[in-house]
């Protein structure tokens, strides 16, 4: 699928946000137990004079329908359970959506336990799927990284780091679980939370360059 680069900008696994997705270990409880997905493809338009979560597509590689990344939001129910791909409402297909690392190394290794059910559990949630995306309301959708939710995301985000990095790993690889290590994940993972909140504030209230340079505020 082609697409026109003096609209937009095209985000594929090499760009750092989607790297993260495939590189951090926390990822994994999104992806494989919450069912949240980013698609392998995001288009930025650089032409829209609207903060950059009203300027995010994410195109159909089946049908090639440019829908709006808003149409999978925590608002629509659509944000979640997502397992086998983002779901396209135009075609009926799914699109792709990228591979965490220690999601696939559980995926390959649990194989002979789901492998058998694959097919039956795609076409189940597939029939499902129709119903969910019937009513979308893209207005509905408002940023989770917005002036006053950014830092309750952030800090949310802050908060699971902490239960996955500071309780879930060293109780898994037998490590000790201490005061002290629990002040600093508290300390480090609420500055993390906040610092990815006010990144994340930054960067999705960013409006389209070519706009930029003629709106004087
Ligand atoms: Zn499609």
């Amino acid at each position: 699928m082609k697409f026109d680069k003096n609209r937009y900008k095209v985000y594929t696994w090499k760009n750092g946000m989607m790297l993260h997705w495939v590189l951090n270990p926390g990822v994994v409880i999104n992806d494989l137990i919450l069912g949240q997905k980013v698609s392998k493809i995001i288009l930025e338009d650089k032409t829209i004079d609207k903060p950059r979560i009203e300027r995010t597509f994410i195109p159909c590689p089946h049908c090639e329908t440019i829908h709006d990344a808003r149409t999978w939001s925590l608002q629509n129910g659509t944000i979640l359970k997502n397992w086998f791909g983002l779901y396209c409402k135009s075609c009926g297909k799914t699109i792709p959506c990228m591979n965490n690392g220690l999601s696939l190394i559980i995926l390959a290794v649990t194989f002979p336990i789901w492998g058998w059910f694959k097919n039956s559990l795609k076409a189940k949630w597939l029939a499902k799927q129709p119903e969910r995306y019937k009513n979308i309301e893209l207005e509905l959708s408002k940023n989770p990284f917005g002036k006053k939710t950014w830092i309750k995301t952030g800090l949310g985000y802050g908060a699971i780091m902490f239960l996955i990095m500071s309780i879930g790993f060293p109780y898994f690889e037998d490590h000790e679980i201490t005061l002290k290590s629990l002040t600093v994940g508290i300390v480090v993972w609420t500055i993390f939370g906040l610092i990815f909140g006010y990144t994340m504030k930054s960067y999705m209230s960013k409006r389209g360059d070519k706009v930029d340079k003629n709106v004087t505020e």
